[in-house]
């Protein structure tokens, strides 16, 4: 499993002091298991980095891409030109859209269209006339990428530290209160504020459900302050919520809506930014010398990675895959109620969508602060992958992960939370 050659790869979030020569490398993939270099099996308990919602080599994927190579291996998006994976992806898109005849914007992964959301937020004001509406307000826990703007707006405080002063005019409040969330607004004052970042369920900061009734407190706050309510659904979306979009799991109306990851299962980098036609009117006059949207990815819409994403929604409506993530989220939560008795966990949250952590307790994260990890590496040798997060672990499993993978998840974790309590103790 370990590579002990020194390699000058450098990992993403990473102590590459001590990964260099420990690699993790990840060799073959199939359904819901992927192989090491040494032929170990792993149930791939994340689904890569939360994406791989239909598993892992699926043929119909690779036809796709390979067709689309062998018929136009790329070709930009800029100014008027297009391609026909695009033009059909984002048809697609606007049809399935929380609001109908949404335009689609489409970027080269999560943090880009994170990015273009704000521009986007910000440039609506601008062409509307309230063009000092460009403070953005995310909560705290939450991700949304890495690029500049997502930095400011996640509220994940350890990302956003050590790369000298971000962007300004964005600030943060607690994920869970829709109060903070009309105070803040209130303090900054509704005529600067653009709009709010919402992770429908919050990932990447440790899988946080929203109280009973937040996402449409949170959502009828911005529309009576005129702020755009950006529903991140990087991680949500494709049927991790166990719909098409996650914040179509909820009855509002978003403003934006950012999508990657599952839009591909993870195969082709890709994302795509869906825009309610309100926000996309003054951009789309229907006459020429409409304000021109000067923004945009070399990979922008690349015909590779929209066929990628147009033979996946092909599985997901086919197998009738979305609504699995709802289906499967009790059987999830039940898997995981041996863990949610040990000693060793403060908490499990599991219950909304095909997704959860597993919180470990103060004392043990005290007693052994790199405890997350250490759950890690004991479930990797129990042939199961999850994520270490700051407090413990998350699992977010593909699709069509089924009983004996739960089954897995039921028996190995609560044994490695064992092994863990007696490495620390
Ligand atoms: N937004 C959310 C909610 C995410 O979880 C992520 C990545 O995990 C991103 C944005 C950034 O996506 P990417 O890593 O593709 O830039």
């Amino acid at each position: 499993m370990a590579d002990r050659q020194p390699n000058p790869l450098w990992h993403p979030f990473a102590d590459m002091g001590a990964v260099d020569g420990d690699r993790f490398v990840v060799t073959r993939g199939e359904g819901s298991y992927v192989w090491d270099e040494t032929g170990n099996r792993y149930f791939d308990a994340t689904a890569s980095l939360w994406y791989a919602n239909l598993g892992h080599g699926r043929p119909e994927i690779t036809r796709a891409v390979t067709a689309q190579l062998e018929k136009l291996d790329a070709y930009h998006l800029f100014a008027r030109t297009a391609n026909e994976p695009a033009l059909r992806l984002a048809s697609r898109l606007s049809e399935l859209a929380p609001i109908p005849g949404s335009k689609v914007f489409l970027g080269s992964g999560g943090g880009d269209v994170v990015d273009t959301a704000v521009k986007i937020a910000r440039a609506y004001f601008v062409h509307t006339g309230r063009p000092n509406k460009t403070h953005v307000i995310g909560r705290t826990q939450g991700y949304h990428g890495t690029h500049g703007f997502g930095t400011a707006v996640g509220g994940i405080a350890v990302n956003a530290e050590g790369f000298g002063p971000l962007p300004g005019e964005f600030s943060h409040v607690a994920y869970d209160s829709p109060a903070a969330l009309d105070a803040e607004i209130r303090r900054v004052g509704p005529e600067r504020v653009a709009a709010f970042f919402c992770e429908p369920v919050i990932g990447a900061g440790g899988v946080l459900l929203p109280p009973d009734g937040y996402v449409e407190a949170v959502a009828e706050i911005c529309r009576q302050h005129e702020v755009l309510f950006v529903a991140d659904c990087v991680i949500c979306g494709f049927g991790r919520l166990g719909t098409w979009f996650g914040i179509d799991r909820w009855p509002v109306r978003p403003d934006l809506v950012t999508t990657a990851k599952g839009i591909t299962g993870g195969t082709i980098p890709l994302g795509a930014l869906l825009v309610a036609p309100h926000v996309a009117e003054p951009f789309f006059t229907g006459r020429p010398g409409a304000p021109v949207l000067r923004h945009g990815a070399t990979y922008a819409g690349h015909p590779v990675a929209c066929a990628a994403a147009n033979a996946t929604l092909d599985i997901y409506e086919r197998d009738d895959l979305i609504p699995r993530g709802r289906t499967l989220e009790k059987p999830l939560a039940d898997a995981l109620s041996g863990a949610d008795g040990h000693a060793a966990v403060a908490e499990v949250r599991a219950g909304l969508g095909f997704l959860a952590a597993v919180e470990l307790t103060p004392d043990v994260l005290q007693a052994h602060p790199g405890a997350a990890d250490r759950l890690y590496r004991l479930l990797l040798a129990e042939g199961v992958i999850v994520r270490p997060v700051a407090k413990g672990i998350v699992l977010s499993p593909p699709l069509i992960a089924d009983e004996p993978e739960l089954d897995l998840l039921a028996s190995a974790i609560p044994r490695a939370l064992d092994a863990l309590v007696s490495t620390v103790e």
